[in-house]
């Protein structure tokens, strides 16, 4: 009998006995008992590491002071050109941002932000379920970024403690 015969039979062969059927029908059983992972988001959440760079914000001292001292290391470093920065000097003679903004259009979420800060300030969140519908939406104003900064304080700072011990 020649290759191509033998081929052609075992063909046959495994179509009469529906072969392919069965191997299909294997796979869905085994997957029909094992352990389900599927997540029912938004009511259930996978863990997120401390160090998920999500959406930004900017952070205030406990007094309500905020943290930026508008030195624009963030802006230098940012490969996206996604930061633009405006800064003015404060009448106590403080240097502050007058103009922080964010295009999270350009962002990348590499977090260079976040590490060259050397007061903290600007930082990822752990927040990543935030959404545009048009380009100007995703644009980040000072006051914005604030907002998050404090609405989501709490989390920020357990989040910096715990990857504390890993810089
Ligand atoms: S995460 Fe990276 S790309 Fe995004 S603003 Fe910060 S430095 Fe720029
Ligand atoms: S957020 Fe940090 S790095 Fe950026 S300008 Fe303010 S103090 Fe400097």
């Amino acid at each position: 009998m020649s290759t191509s015969q033998s081929a052609s039979f075992k063909d046959i062969f495994s179509s009469f006995l529906l072969l392919e059927l069965w191997k299909g029908l294997a796979v869905t059983g085994r997957h029909f008992f094992a352990r389900k992972i599927t997540v029912q988001y938004p009511e259930e959440r996978t863990p997120l590491s401390p160090r998920f760079r999500g959406l930004h914000a900017l952070r205030r001292y406990e007094n309500g002071e905020e943290r930026c001292i508008a030195c624009k290391l963030c802006e230098a470093v940012c490969p996206a050109m996604a930061i633009t920065i405006e800064a003015g000097q404060r009448e106590d003679g403080s240097r502050r941002t007058t103009r922080y903004d964010i295009d999270l259009t350009k962002c990348i979420f590499c977090g260079f932000c976040e590490e060259s800060c050397p007061v903290d300030s600007i930082v990822e969140t752990h927040i990543f379920d935030y959404h545009g519908e048009k380009p100007g939406d995703l644009y980040y104003t000072k006051d914005m970024l604030l907002a998050i900064g404090d609405r989501y304080e709490q989390e920020i700072a357990a989040n910096k403690e715990a990857d504390a011990k890993y810089r």
